[in-house]
């Protein structure tokens, strides 16, 4: 009932309005305590994350042969990006910043050589950071984490000890530990065989396989995903749900029930066998009636690995790929979806990974420590109301230098380099392109407007003052 109401009915005589305004004064100081003691809805949070898969890969961002029929049911359901950021041009910088909600330069995650982490590596996202499952271990959440973490494979660094109760996977990429007998070059990838990789499957913080049997990672994963989903159908306890596939990054591998079914070859089975694995998620959710009461994001770490030809992804029309700063290395496929909360759609606004964290937090009123610079937004109005996104800004670092930085429909691209190989060239005046005219970055406006330059030069500059120099984890080496 609202204040409104009494003063509608005010003409009857003081002493019944006198009544209502008490009964109103009553019912809102119930509710209030009923609000305090009681904890906010919190949703349960999964987050799914493929690895190295294009802007280009889903049917329903434009393939022409990879059927992606649950992706494409949960963007139909849910709300799809057009312009959705990773924060990290390759693995490990993407995966810190998804984490932390802050651009990996600031936890000493981010180098032009090396740009990743491997097995000879003693560094690791810092325990001073806070992942995204601590915070929400502040509300009581119950935290998993299945697939490739690649923030660290030394224990102090494992999710089991940056705020994940539990943990199934591979601690770096597919890739590492290549067996010194295996075929030479490319050869390894063209018919890869687990045994060509010496990589470790871990659970929480023991080796449990090794050679991992890569060809049944993805139906592992599921399977871990759907155990822990229905292990919550009560519904008693809220839960964060970190899904990292190790795949579609090279060497590509799917199980027996994949082999050739996709029309795009190896590349297009792993892709679809990854697709199946959203469907086990959100058939489980729908299945237990967790369906509306859990956000689940879908996208990518970083683009697809093209130097690898067939056996890599397709940013579609954006340039360039995985390790770039030009749109195809950062811009992914981005869904969000939570049945009668997430309003149905596409949208044009601008997210990134950096905002999952804020967004989650807030809807599991956790708030965000005051202690350090968050480089996220809370897209909760955009998610639920389809309102105007609070980002307007992107940053595009590799390793600790911002290369480029987007304002709007404006990129400027300070320093341009292709994903892999090629040198460094700086530019002055930076490169303009209007990225919502010129998705490709094809046409350099930056002669008309020098205004625009000098605005997005300057939030370069701004954006760089932020950034406390810190420990570089990624030169740790272990000792010999
Ligand atoms: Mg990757």
């Amino acid at each position: 009932m609202s204040p409104d109401i009494a003063l509608n009915h005010s003409q009857r005589g003081w002493t019944c309005t006198f009544t209502r305004v008490f009964v109103i004064a009553l019912s809102v100081t119930f509710v209030a305590t009923a609000a305090a003691q009681e904890p906010p809805n919190r949703p349960n949070v999964i987050l799914i994350f493929a690895d190295d898969l294009g802007y280009g890969d889903l049917s329903c961002y434009g393939h022409p042969t990879i059927r992606t029929p649950h992706l494409d049911r949960m963007a139909a359901e849910g709300l799809r990006f057009t312009q959705f950021y990773s924060a990290g041009i390759v693995c490990t910088p993407s995966r810190a910043a998804l984490m932390t909600g802050r651009h990996a330069v600031r936890s000493g995650l981010s180098e032009e050589s090396p740009r990743v982490l491997f097995p000879d590596s003693g560094g690791g996202l810092p325990e001073s950071e806070l992942t995204i499952a601590e915070l929400l271990k502040q509300a009581n959440y119950d935290t998993a984490c299945v697939g490739k973490w690649h923030l660290g494979h030394l224990p102090q660094f494992l999710p089991t000890n940056q705020g994940f109760d539990r943990y199934l996977g591979l601690p770096y990429s597919n890739d590492m530990d290549r067996v010194p007998t295996s075929p030479k070059g490319l050869q390894a990838f063209l018919d890869p065989r687990s045994d060509y990789w010496n990589v470790p499957l871990m659970r929480d913080t023991k080796i449990v396989e090794r050679p991992a049997d890569q060809t049944t990672l993805t139906k592992r994963y599921a399977e871990e995903a759907v155990g822990f989903i229905n292990e919550h159908k009560l519904g008693d306890k809220p839960f964060l749900l970190y899904l990292a596939h190790t795949m579609p990054h090279v060497p590509l591998f799917r199980s027996r029930e994949f082999e050739n079914v996709s029309r795009r070859g190896l590349y297009g089975d792993v892709v679809e066998e990854v697709d199946w694995s959203v469907g086990q998620v959100l058939d489980t959710l729908r299945e237990t009636g967790l369906a509306e009461n859990t956000l689940v994001w879908f996208t990518s770490d970083n683009g697809p690995w093209i130097v690898k030809g067939l056996q890599g992804g397709s940013a579609g029309l954006l340039r360039d790929g995985k390790g770039s700063t030009f749109e195809g290395g950062v811009r992914e496929p981005g869904i969000a979806w939570w049945p009668g909360t997430v309003k149905p759609g596409v949208t044009t606004e601008l997210g990134s990974t950096l905002d999952i964290l804020p967004t989650a937090c807030a809807m599991a009123g956790v708030e965000l420590p005051k202690d350090r610079k968050y480089d996220g937004y809370d897209l909760s109005s955009l998610l639920k109301n389809g309102e105007a996104s609070p980002r307007h800004e992107m940053f595009y670092y590799r390793g600790q230098d911002v290369f480029a930085v987007r304002q709007g429909p404006w990129k400027a691209h300070f320093t341009t380099q292709i994903g892999y190989g090629g040198q460094p060239e700086k530019h002055d005046p930076p490169v303009l392109y209007n990225v919502e005219l010129d998705p490709s970055e094809t046409t350099n406006m930056a002669k008309d407007h020098p205004d625009i330059i000098a605005r997005l030069t300057d939030l370069a500059e701004q954006q760089k003052k932020t950034i406390e120099k810190v420990p570089s984890q990624l030169a740790i080496k272990l000792p010999e």
